[in-house]
C-alpha cells in the first residue's frame, strides 16, 4: 500500500535486470509498480489494474508458466477467488509456494467486494492439492509468514463450512462496506453476505 520505491529497494540487493510481478491488483500489491516500465500479472487482473490507475505494460503470466530466472525457476498456478487472476508462484527448488491473500495464519482474508467469488476460491483451494507435496512452507502477504501448507486444507475446510452455514458470522462494517466476519479460529474470512444452512 505505502511501499513505492519497490524498484529502488530490489536494486540494493542485486544488479541483475528486476522484473515486478504482482500475485493480484489489488492496490496493497500494486503499489511498489511505480518505476516499472512493464507489470507481470495474469491477464485476469488487468481491467482492475487498469480501473485503479495503473498505467504500467502488463505482460501475462498464465497457469504453468515457468519463469525462468536462471538458477530458479518459478511456476505460475492459477488461484481464482480472492481476484479473478490471483496466481500463486512455486518455486519446487526452494519448496515454497507465494500464496498473495488467499491463503492466511492469522490473517483476514477478504472476499467481500465485486471481484471475489467464493465459489472460485474454494475450487483454487482445491485445485492447490495437485502441487501437494511440492513445497513445505507458504508465504502469504499479510500476517504470519512463513507458513504451514496445512492452511490450504484448513481454509478449504473453513471456507466449506462457511458457505454451508456451519459458522455463524458477525456484522461488521469496513471501508464503508457491510461484511459479515467469519471466524475460523486460524484466520478470518470477511464476506458480502451471512450464508444459511440449508434445511
Ligand atoms: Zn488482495
Amino acid at each position: 500500500m505505502t511501499t513505492q520505491n519497490a524498484k529502488e529497494i530490489a536494486e540494493t540487493i542485486t544488479s541483475l535486470p528486476i522484473t515486478y510481478l504482482i500475485t493480484h491488483s489489488d492496490r496493497d500489491h500494486t503499489c511498489g509498480s511505480a518505476g516499472f516500465d512493464t507489470v507481470l500479472m495474469h491477464p485476469l487482473e488487468e481491467a482492475h489494474f487498469r480501473l485503479i490507475g495503473r498505467e504500467e505494460k502488463a505482460r501475462y503470466v498464465n497457469e504453468g508458466d515457468i519463469i525462468d530466472l536462471g538458477d530458479r525457476k518459478l511456476e505460475i498456478i492459477h488461484i481464482p477467488g480472492h481476484t479473478p487472476g490471483s496466481i500463486a508462484v512455486l518455486d519446487r527448488e526452494a519448496r515454497f509456494l507465494i500464496s498473495g491473500d488467499p491463503i492466511q495464519e492469522k490473517g483476514r482474508i477478504f472476499m467481500f467486494g465485486e471481484h471475489r467469488n467464493m465459489e472460485n476460491y474454494i475450487k483454487s483451494l482445491e485445485h492447490l492439492k495437485k502441487w501437494e507435496g511440492s513445497f513445505d512452507e507458504i508465504w502469504p502477504s499479510h500476517a504470519n509468514i512463513p507458513i504451514a501448507p496445512e492452511y490450504i486444507d484448513k481454509l478449504h475446510a473453513g471456507a466449506l463450512s462457511v458457505v454451508s452455514g456451519k459458522v455463524k458470522g458477525r456484522e461488521e462494517e469496513l471501508h464503508g462496506h457491510k461484511i459479515v466476519v467469519y471466524n475460523l479460529g486460524f484466520s478470518t474470512l470477511l464476506c458480502d453476505k451471512r450464508y444459511e444452512a440449508e434445511l
